[in-house]
């Protein structure tokens, strides 16, 4: 009843329905992207005889695009279509 009060003003654009919207997120194509340049340059340094000493400096840096550069957006709780 509480929770009702705040999805009084949502209705979805296709099914009407007035549940509120699910929020989604995932790692967007950037984030993919610098995650995966920051494991090449750490296996770049893996394999070159001097960054066997600094080759996971990158390595601890690489899980971070993963979780910060996320795309978020919300989907209707009834019929699953993109809300903008
Ligand atoms: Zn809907």
């Amino acid at each position: 009843m509480v929770e009702a009060v705040e999805s009084a003003e949502f209705r979805c654009p296709f099914c009407r329905s007035t549940f509120p919207p699910i929020q989604e997120s995932k790692t967007s194509f950037v984030g993919w992207y610098v995650s995966i340049v920051l494991l090449s340059v750490s296996l770049a340094l893996f394999i070159s005889c001097f960054g066997i000493l600094i080759f996971w400096v990158p390595l601890c840096f690489a899980w971070m695009p993963l979780v910060f550069l996320r795309d978020h957006w919300s989907k209707c709780n009834s019929c699953g279509i993109k809300l903008d």
